[in-house]
């Protein structure tokens, strides 16, 4: 699988998108700033949200690939 999939973190509070530096690395127990609601977030937490959401992705995305794959078979 060559496709690249993003993993957006968002704020535990507001659910907005948070804003995570360009090439800085978060380690466990690091908080994150919301820069909409001010709330301090949690790494780990959002990154296990993260985490879920993108396993998600990867499985619609397969689900698709499927899918399409079978209706080629069955024209
Ligand atoms: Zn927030």
């Amino acid at each position: 699988m060559d496709k690249h999939y993003t993993i957006e973190v968002v704020c535990l509070f507001c659910d907005s998108v948070l804003k995570v530096e360009e090439g800085k690395e978060y380690t466990s127990g690091d908080m994150i700033k919301c820069h909409e609601c001010g709330e301090m977030n949690d790494f780990d937490s959002v990154l296990d949200i993260a985490k879920e959401k993108g396993v998600e992705m990867v499985k619609n995305e397969a689900t698709k690939e499927i899918k399409a794959k079978l209706k080629n078979l069955f024209k």
